[in-house]
């Protein structure tokens, strides 16, 4: 068992010897924030002219550039205070691994409150993937996943969200990744926490990071994909956003029995309302619904769920994702065999369904959500 941390140096709660304790909180206000307008009026409470707005916006998402210093545009008389109040610093790096040849990076972050969080960089020969974390902790106690065994911290800023996919947008332009393309192309809402939980800043973080900038970062709503464990009504709010992101619903399992140990957000929404309302979804964008399967030893990868799950999901604008587990260390679950995950996806085909086996970048440097949060909390 692990916890995210809530204790940060300094003097807490009246006892002079006790450890210094600051709670969660939300950081301050940053331009990733607000939308340009609400930008401009910032900057114009600031006595400056609405411009600099744009000015500032376009260092940041179009030049991907935070110094100060560099953002000569703007007079030296207005960059400090303007960048003071609308850039704050959001993130600071804590733990900076790589693998795979440098083409995978992992970053875990410190916010200001001290929670940590993680987000993960993919470099391919055709594309550059950021997987961001939405939530610091996450509080859907899945009991397989490093971050669900530590609970909820806070929900992450519209700015947190961003911040973690800007800072590696620069990463990728600086041609920091071998043989990758230089520029950032896709966002998974797959580290740690539960996106839907988060509504209203995910939400507003997609629409900025796919605003064209200086109001935002350009990327394509097809390229962004947010996740969820099945939260019903926030999926069908998501229905009526008029966006066309990939829905990925994390299922693991295809019977009520299994799915409410495994996923317990089961035990108020079934797996048939889950589905149903990702059906809505993929019949509202015309997008296919991405269903991930963590492959659980013994667990749920037997035949006659593979079976199962080919039934619910045939004829249905839907992909299924295995994913093969990636063990917390001292866990009980382990990753199927590779002869029982090649039956499981035979059995899916069979039955009509689309199905790959997601690939494990990043599994030697704890690649799995909130396994790096948790060797820093234990450390
Ligand atoms: S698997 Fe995802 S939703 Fe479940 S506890 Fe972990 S981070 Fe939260």
């Amino acid at each position: 068992m692990t916890t995210l941390p809530l204790l940060t140096p300094g003097r807490g709660d009246g006892d002079p010897a006790a450890p210094a304790r600051r709670r969660a909180s939300m950081p301050p206000r940053h331009l990733a924030d607000l939308d340009l307008a609400g930008r401009r009026a910032a900057v114009g409470d600031l006595g400056a002219q609405a411009f600099r707005a744009n000015q500032i916006s376009g260092h940041y998402f179009g030049r991907l550039e935070r110094d100060p210093a560099a953002m000569t545009d703007i007079p030296a008389t207005d960059r400090d205070r303007l960048t003071g109040a609308l850039l704050p610093h959001l993130l600071t790096p804590v733990r900076e691994l790589d693998c795979d040849g440098g083409t995978t990076r992992k970053n875990l972050w410190r916010l200001h409150d001290g929670s940590l969080v993680e987000s993960v960089l993919m470099g391919y020969p055709d594309r550059v993937t950021v997987c961001v974390s939405s939530q610091a902790g996450c509080g859907m106690a899945c009991p397989f996943c490093a971050t669900g065994q530590a609970g909820l911290t806070r929900n992450l800023s519209t700015a947190e969200i961003i911040d973690q996919v800007v800072w590696f947008a620069g990463v990728a332009a600086r041609g920091e990744l071998p043989g990758c393309p230089p520029r950032l192309s896709r966002v998974v809402f797959m580290g740690m926490g539960e996106p839907l939980a988060n509504y209203p800043r995910v939400i507003d973080a997609v629409r900025r990071l796919t605003s064209p900038a200086p109001e935002g970062l350009g990327l394509s709503q097809r390229h962004i994909t947010v996740s969820t464990v099945g939260l019903v009504p926030a999926i069908r709010k998501l229905c009526d956003e008029d966006l066309s992101v990939t829905l990925a619903l994390s299922l693991h399992a295809p019977d009520d029995d299994l799915r409410d140990e495994l996923v317990p957000v089961n035990q108020r929404w079934k797996v048939a309302e889950v589905l149903d309302a990702a059906w809505t979804y993929a019949e509202r964008t015309g997008r296919r619904v991405s269903i991930e399967y963590a492959m659980i030893k013994d667990v749920n990868d037997q035949p006659w769920r593979a079976d199962l799950l080919g039934k619910l999901l045939s004829g249905r604008l839907a992909h299924v994702n295995l994913i093969p587990l990636n063990p917390t260390p001292g866990s009980r679950w382990d990753a199927s065999p590779k002869p029982v995950e090649r039956e499981f996806v035979r059995r899916l085909r069979a039955a009509g369904v689309s199905t790959t086996v997601r690939d494990t970048r990043g599994r030697e440097i704890d690649g799995a959500c909130g396994q790096l949060a948790a060797a820093e909390v234990d450390a």
